[in-house]
This record gives C-alpha cells, sequence and structure tokens, in this order.
C-alpha cells in the first residue's frame, strides 16, 4: 500500500489528509483540531470509542451530541443535534486507494450527517480499513463491518449469525442507505481525513 500516493489522492478530491502511525497520534491531531466553543456531533464509531476523542473533547469543553452515550428514548434528539453541530467525527465503514469513502448506515443519521448540514467533517480511518478498489471496499463495508455491527448491536439479521451479508430484507437491517463520498459537498468547508497506520475499529 502506498501511502503517500493514497494522501495524494484525497488531496486531489479535495479532502485534507493527514497520516500518523499510531491511533493516539491521529486523535491528538483530532483533538487539536477543534477550536474551543465549537460543537460536535458523532455516531457510534468504534474507532473514535476505541481513542476516546469525544471523552476528551468533552473534557476540555466542547458541546458533544453522540447518541452512544444517551438512552434509546432521548436518541432521536440526539441525531438531530448532531446533525447540526460545528463539527462531525466519525469513520467510514471502508475507503479506497484511490481517496473514496464508503459508509452503510442503518438510521442515516451519520451518512446524512456527512453529506449535509455539517460544514466541518473529520473521517478517522485505521489502515484496516483502506481496500484497493471501490468494489474491494463495497465488499468490505457489507461482509465485515455490518456483520459485525449488526452483531454488536444484537441485530436479528442473518449476518449476526453467519458473519456475512445475505442482502437480507429483515425489519432489523442495518444497512438502509450506502454512501459513497467521492468529494466534499458544495456547503462544507473543511473535510479531513486521518489515517492511522495501525487497526482502529471495524
Ligand atoms: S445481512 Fe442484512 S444487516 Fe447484515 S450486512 Fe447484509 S444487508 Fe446488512
Amino acid at each position: 500500500m502506498d501511502m503517500n500516493k493514497i494522501l495524494k489522492n484525497l488531496k486531489i478530491r479535495g479532502f485534507i489528509p493527514a497520516y500518523f502511525e499510531s491511533g493516539a497520534e491521529a486523535a491528538d491531531y483530532v483533538c487539536s483540531l477543534i477550536p474551543d466553543g465549537e460543537s460536535v456531533g458523532s455516531g457510534g464509531s468504534m474507532t473514535i470509542a476505541s481513542l476516546h476523542i469525544l471523552e476528551r473533547l468533552v473534557q476540555s469543553g466542547h458541546k458533544v451530541y453522540a447518541h452512544s452515550a444517551v438512552p434509546e428514548s432521548e436518541r432521536g434528539d440526539v441525531y438531530q443535534k448532531a446533525g447540526k453541530a460545528d463539527w462531525y467525527l466519525t469513520s467510514a465503514n471502508a475507503m479506497t486507494e484511490g481517496g473514496e469513502l464508503v459508509n452503510i448506515d442503518g438510521a442515516a443519521n451519520r451518512v446524512s450527517a456527512l453529506c449535509f448540514g455539517v460544514k466541518k467533517i473529520v473521517y478517522i480511518i485505521g489502515i484496516n480499513k483502506i481496500a484497493p478498489t471501490l468494489g474491494a471496499a463495497l465488499d468490505r463495508a457489507s461482509n465485515i463491518a455490518a456483520p459485525l455491527n449488526a452483531k454488536r448491536l444484537n441485530k436479528k439479521t442473518p449476518c449476526a449469525v453467519t458473519g456475512k451479508c445475505s442482502h437480507c430484507n429483515s425489519p432489523d437491517c442495518i444497512c438502509n442507505v450506502t454512501a459513497i463520498t467521492h468529494h466534499p459537498t458544495k456547503y462544507q468547508t473543511e473535510v479531513h481525513v486521518v489515517i492511522a497506520g495501525e487497526n482502529l475499529g471495524y
């Protein structure tokens, strides 16, 4: 994997790329990007949870909207506020070496915030999420990320049992929308893609 080429591809697409050897260094950089007083939204990223980024931002005085931190009954309100925050932090289910970002969503709170409404976005990507082609990235999102997330969330889907996607129509399906981000969208002002040279999340 040629990281310099990947970073160059991201830059050509209009993203602001950065690479760090470790997740800890990437987390320090992400926290340094958010100015005092600005709010942050986030989804249920295992990458971000493992790096304790949201806890650090709360400690440094930022208002953080993350549904994973509140009971189910309050989540709708948090989804709305997260989608209107100054920043949105996320990982991706997969990224291509060419610099496209793939996300599959159930409630679409995350993909909607990433596509429209939040002007400053930070993707934090472990090296395990990078796939050579768009086909391989979509396959990773469907057959690695989604089944593991379905299992973690105790969803009644075939993949939670088999570990592979069978393109279900289950009421519990977590794959209701697939977003492929080729470039920052029209009203976004900063879209950072921060890559760590270690495996993070799934
Ligand atoms: S089986 Fe259903 S929930 Fe599981 S990955 Fe496939 S579409 Fe998503």
